[in-house]
């Protein structure tokens, strides 16, 4: 599993980033949240995350 270094978005498979198209990624990150609803979720809106998935909360 690999974060997403622009918007922490994390991928298990694959290159670009779902959430942002963003190909700059790191396997180094602390914990991992899992958005399940982006629009509703007060973290998610701390996070910028813009889609449902996990998200890495720290990257190394
Ligand atoms: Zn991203």
């Amino acid at each position: 599993m690999k974060a997403c270094k622009n918007c922490r978005y994390i991928i298990e498979q694959g290159n670009v980033c779902p959430a942002c198209q963003s190909t700059d990624f790191s396997d180094k990150f602390n914990s991992q949240i899992i958005i399940f609803d982006a629009e509703k979720s007060e973290i998610a809106r701390k996070l910028g995350a813009k889609i449902a998935g996990k998200y890495a909360v720290r990257i190394k």
